[in-house]
């Protein structure tokens, strides 16, 4: 039962009513005194240094590497999610330190003077739902001459994105199906993703777009030729990764998506797009 009192998240299309001290279905955002604040906030759980590939990036500084950086929580609830074990958790289900965004941004400095680390990337479990953490790193460590990506499933108000995209240099945002029907499946809204495709890429950050591929979810003809066209709409540069499904979470007894899929849907995406690559073949 909603009360009055209960506090409202704007940060993604699902605008939770939140009681006081309660926590949002991201389980990354809980109300504190009459409003809704990212209780994910520093609480780190993932921080490794990765190529830029991994991201994944194909076209943005290629062959560097990038300091990772992921917290906990998600807004969408992918029956396939290939890293549940920190985007399906709340606080206290997952092991965590506390990092101030100076103290990442010095780190990912010095890594830079060591290891060649050109910045900082927000990816691991869904960034966006703890915005605000994202938006003082990314100020840190352009501070520093450093870059940001973004990698994040896109399913974000515009207000959101629209703050945050002048900070972020590079960004990959997962597609994951060709319809609203598809994002019903994984609790997401379609029109809000493609929109932040779009708020992303004039804001003159450089996307790419990731469509993992679920056997007989979206590995038809039609469903890769929906997405492709999609991208091409906004930009037919956009690369686009059409990428292999590993069994996951709760579709663990499915079957991987088969290489010669990949590089089927691969061949009808370049139709309209210059740049499609297979991922995880
Ligand atoms: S970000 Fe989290 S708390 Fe806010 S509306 Fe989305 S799911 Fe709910």
């Amino acid at each position: 039962m909603s009360d009055a009192r209960d506090a409202v998240c704007n940060v993604c299309p699902r605008h939770c009513r939140i009681a006081e001290g309660g926590t949002g279905f991201c389980r990354a955002r809980r109300a504190e005194g009459g409003r809704v604040v990212a209780g994910n906030y520093g609480r780190i759980t993932s921080l490794a240094l990765d190529p830029m590939e991994k991201k994944p990036l194909a076209f943005f500084r290629p062959g560097s590497c990038i300091l990772s950086v992921g917290s906990y929580g998600c807004n969408l609830r992918c029956p396939f999610c290939q890293n549940d074990a920190i985007s399906q958790r709340g606080e206290g289900e997952v092991g965590c330190r506390t990092a101030a965004p100076a103290e990442l941004a010095d780190l990912a400095e010095r890594l830079g003077r060591e290891r060649g680390n050109v910045g900082l990337a927000y990816t691991y479990n869904e960034p966006l739902v703890g915005w605000e953490f994202v938006r003082d790193c990314a100020v840190e460590i352009r501070r520093r001459g450093m870059c940001n990506v973004l990698v994040s499933n896109g399913c974000a108000e515009a207000e959101v994105v629209e703050e945050l995209a002048p900070l972020i240099d590079a960004a990959n945002i997962d597609l994951k199906g060709p319809s609203q029907e598809f994002y019903d499946w994984v609790g997401g809204s379609f029109a809000a993703v493609c929109r932040s495709i779009e708020i992303l890429h004039r804001a003159g950050c450089h996307v790419e777009v990731t469509m993992l591929v679920i056997p007989g979810r979206n590995d038809s003809d039609e469903a890769v030729d929906a997405v492709a066209s999609l991208v091409a709409s906004v930009s037919p540069e956009i690369p686009l990764h059409v990428t292999r499904f590993f069994p996951r979470f709760q579709m663990a007894d499915a079957d991987p998506t088969p290489v010669a899929t990949i590089h089927r849907l691969v061949g009808r995406a370049g139709r309209v797009l210059s740049r499609v690559l297979p991922g995880n073949c």
